[in-house]
């Protein structure tokens, strides 16, 4: 049966008044008058029963699982612990001095019970919370993303074959299903299918720059440009590149403010082709590095660049400064581009072979299926304006990820499996 956790600012048995001990301008003061835990207790109902033992009040849980990221608390333990000798936190909590502080082990069983959802709902609702305080412009976005460690050592990665992995992740749900309530979803995106922690099937051993691979996952954050509030996080295994979650963020960002996206910025990983075009097409100008002008930087040192070849709409065809005739050849249905070249003994016989390509078997030009849709946002890309935004960006994420990760316990996972580590992202996002 859900309990109900009751306020009381009168004198306590003490004759102290929590509620005069607090300072004013403590945070945790405008917090609890800004934000309403309450809803909790509707979107949790259906997992309370009418009768049987009273529950420790599904507000206070959340409140305390909001603290253990708000101060960065080492352990859930060591938040049970403190929490009775802090009299902000139970000022905070509605907890009197002398009342029983539950085990540490209420929070992890909430968990399992409530689900990811309820912290979405609070992630949300702050956000909606910032649109109303006009903290929230909504128009230009900026997006990147953060490796996380997994709560794995990376002994515990063991390799196999993509059949044993694909079964022993199975066993793991099976087994987990068991145990709890709330299990990994099936669906979620595949990782390595060679790699496995033992520790947390769900993470990914990746590399961080230079350093050892290990068990991680990934941290995908959208900032509102006015005031750097974040408005959409995903997490995924670390093996899920950053660039194929832009457009899943920009719809989340669209959905928790009401803005439509006018500006996505971010930096050269998120400049793929498949990016711009889908930018394009949604009417959403692109001020991404370019990956591609990076790639081909000296790859194409001393050739004609792709400018000097003149594409004819008409024919379907493109034209050399030789003056020669590239034809349609290959669809690269992957990366839906068609591969445009000329007959291989034209380019061998050709006098401006040297200026043109360093390949035996002459020039090859690809065209991208939405072709002007994708220089319109490469154009784009390439703008002082987009140079400008990238150069905030760089300011804005870092001051970002660094306070997430010198406060609230960003860089490593507090829990094992994916949907645990949501629930981490979702708290400290809203904080
Ligand atoms: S090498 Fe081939 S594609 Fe290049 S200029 Fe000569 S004929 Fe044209």
């Amino acid at each position: 049966m859900m309990g109900e956790q009751k306020s009381e600012p009168q004198l306590f048995n003490y004759a102290v008044n929590l509620e005069k001990r607090v300072r004013a301008n403590h945070p945790l003061r405008q917090i609890k008058a800004t934000i309403d835990f309450g809803f909790v207790r509707e979107e949790v109902a259906h997992c309370y029963g009418e009768k049987g033992n009273v529950s420790v009040d599904p507000v206070a849980i959340l409140k305390m699982m909001f603290l253990l990221f708000f101060d960065d608390v080492p352990s859930e333990r060591e938040l049970m612990k403190i929490i009775a000798e802090r009299l902000d936190y139970l000022w905070f909590l509605d907890y009197s001095l002398d009342e029983e502080i539950p085990d540490h082990s209420v929070l992890s069983k909430a968990r399992a019970r409530w689900g990811k959802e309820v912290f979405e709902s609070l992630f949300i609702r702050t956000v909606a919370q910032c649109v109303e305080a006009g903290l929230v412009d909504g128009k230009k976005l900026h997006v990147d993303a953060s490796l996380i460690d997994a709560d794995a050592a990376k002994e515990s990665v063991i390799k196999s074959s993509p059949e044993l992995i694909a079964a022993l992740k199975q066993a793991y749900r099976a087994t987990e299903s068991k145990l709890e309530d709330t299990t990994t979803p099936e669906s979620y995106e595949a990782v390595n299918d060679r790699l496995m922690s033992r520790s947390d099937p769900d993470a990914a051993a990746v590399r961080r720059g230079g350093g050892d691979s290990r068990p991680r996952y990934h941290h995908h954050r959208a900032i509102d440009d006015q005031k750097g509030v974040i408005t959409a996080v995903e997490t995924t295994p670390g093996s899920i590149p950053e660039n194929k979650k832009l457009l899943g963020l920009i719809e989340q960002h669209e959905k928790n403010t009401g803005s439509k996206v006018e500006v996505a910025i971010a930096d050269y990983k998120y400049g793929r082709q498949e990016n711009y075009v889908a930018c394009a097409e949604r009417g959403t100008a692109s001020h991404m590095g370019d990956a591609t002008a990076k790639q081909n930087h000296v790859r194409s040192q001393g050739i004609f660049p792709e400018s000097a070849f003149a594409y004819d709409p008409v024919k379907d065809i493109y034209r050399c400064p030789a003056g020669e005739t590239l034809k349609p050849r290959r669809l690269h249905w992957a990366n839906r581009t068609i591969e445009y070249k000329a007959a291989k003994k034209v380019c061998a016989g050709c006098l401006l072979r040297a200026q043109c390509t360093r390949a035996s078997n002459g020039r090859t030009l690809r065209r991208h299926e939405k072709q002007v849709a994708l220089d319109l946002a490469r154009a784009q890309a390439h703008s002082r304006a987009a140079e400008c935004d990238r150069r905030r960006r760089r300011h804005l994420m870092e001051a970002s990820f660094a306070d997430a990760t010198n406060n609230h316990h960003f860089k490593r996972a507090r829990w094992r499996r994916l949907w645990r580590q949501q629930i981490q992202d979702y708290l400290i996002a809203s904080i």
